[in-house]
């Protein structure tokens, strides 16, 4: 004979609807795809235990498959069942008009609807990592932790511990409650169970009672030489995990970069603020400078003015994106002595003294419109 659907819900001939219906919960409960992921004996099991489950909590396809020990309608069990029927089947449907949002209740937000079955993507995490401002320009390897919700394994996302389920009391496990108005008996789900016709019984140890927790990662993220102040990674797939088989989430890490001390950086230049003597600015000097590979001699031209600006070809930042290097530019920052001994000052006098307009060459025109303008 073909498949006895008694033996498989475990029950005898004479099992009453609600012996049924509560042997085929049970067993669901227990073979759930998504409380056997990649198994497929169990979902094997759980297709077949919804076929019988159909067959059997149907009064007219009871009777036909008490009498000929097959079903003959349309809708798929035909020939004596298997599993291969046809359409107008799914265990997944049948399963929901049973448990609602039992399954992948996150976190008790309950209250959605049936759709929640449906493979969703986990959410994105967004996390912000500082780094120091020469890993920005050099590139690094960042430790992160995330902090991601994964579904809890113990439970399947039930909030029940294994077989930690039990019959609703106020509705007997039907889901619905009769309510009297007058003449008329009205059906309504049961707020108690909303519908699902169980209620925890134990707590899962593992989650209590969530479905899912929070579990930190750890995860090593390479930071491109060239990244700037306020740029985000993007990690694919490293957020929240998703539900019912749906793709994980992403993960944001937004890159903070430390200031520094001397150098301020636009996109992929450089630039230094140098403050030198004034006679080092006159007189023109071989100086040392710290740049972002160490150090480097550059050379004051005599006769250099305030802000004037030295380029280094090539000592800037490398291009996030690879696309060349930017430049260092050192602007000169002339200082001027405030405190002179005697000895300075009568020197500073007798510069003076001998000072012309020739002194200033380079900037004759500027002395000649401030003589027109004072005069
Ligand atoms: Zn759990
Ligand atoms: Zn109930």
């Amino acid at each position: 004979m073909s498949k006895d659907y008694y033996e498989i819900l475990g029950v005898n001939k004479n099992a009453s609807d609600a012996e049924i219906k509560k042997a085929y919960r049970k067993l669901a409960m227990q073979y759930h795809p998504d409380r056997n992921p990649g198994d497929e004996e169990a979902e094997n099991k759980f297709r077949e235990m919804s076929e019988a489950y159909e067959v059997l909590s149907d009064p007219q396809k009871r009777a036909q498959f008490d009498q000929y020990g097959r079903v003959f309608d349309n809708n798929g069990f035909g020939g004596g069942g298997g599993a291969s029927g046809a359409g107008g089947y799914d265990a997944e449907t049948i399963f929901e008009e049973f448990f609602g949002d039992v399954f992948g209740d996150f976190f008790g937000s309950a209250g959605r609807s049936r759709s929640r079955k449906r493979p969703t993507r986990g959410s994105d995490i967004k996390l912000t990592q500082e780094i120091e401002f020469e890993e920005a320009v050099f590139g690094t390897n960042v430790e992160v932790s995330v902090p991601r919700v994964v579904n809890c394994h113990r439970c399947g996302g039930t909030g029940a511990e294994p077989d930690g389920m039990e019959t609703c009391d106020r509705c007997g496990g039907a889901g619905t409650i009769q309510n009297r108005q007058g003449f008329f008996a009205i059906s309504q789900t049961c707020p108690t169970c909303s519908g699902t016709g169980q209620k925890i019984k134990d707590v899962c140890r593992e989650c209590r009672g969530d479905g899912a927790k929070r579990q930190h990662k750890k995860l090593s993220v390479k930071i491109p030489a060239g990244i700037e102040d306020g740029m985000t990674i993007r990690i694919t797939g490293e957020g929240n995990e998703g539900q019912h088989g749906g793709p994980s989430g992403d993960l944001f890490l937004v890159v903070k970069v430390k200031p520094h001390k001397l150098f301020q950086r636009k996109g992929r230049d450089i630039f230094l603020e140098l403050p030198i003597s004034f006679t080092d600015a006159i007189l023109g000097k071989e100086l040392e400078i710290p740049t972002l590979e160490e150090k480097e001699n550059i050379k004051i031209k005599a006769g250099s003015q305030p802000g004037d600006r030295i380029t280094l070809k090539g000592k800037g930042v490398p291009d996030v994106q690879g696309y060349g290097i930017g430049n260092m530019y050192v602007d000169l920052k002339v200082v001027l002595p405030t405190k002179l001994t005697k000895d300075q000052k009568i020197l500073l006098e007798k510069f003076d003294e001998e000072t012309s307009e020739e002194t200033y060459k380079s900037e004759k025109s500027i002395w000649d419109r401030m003589k027109q303008f004072f005069s």
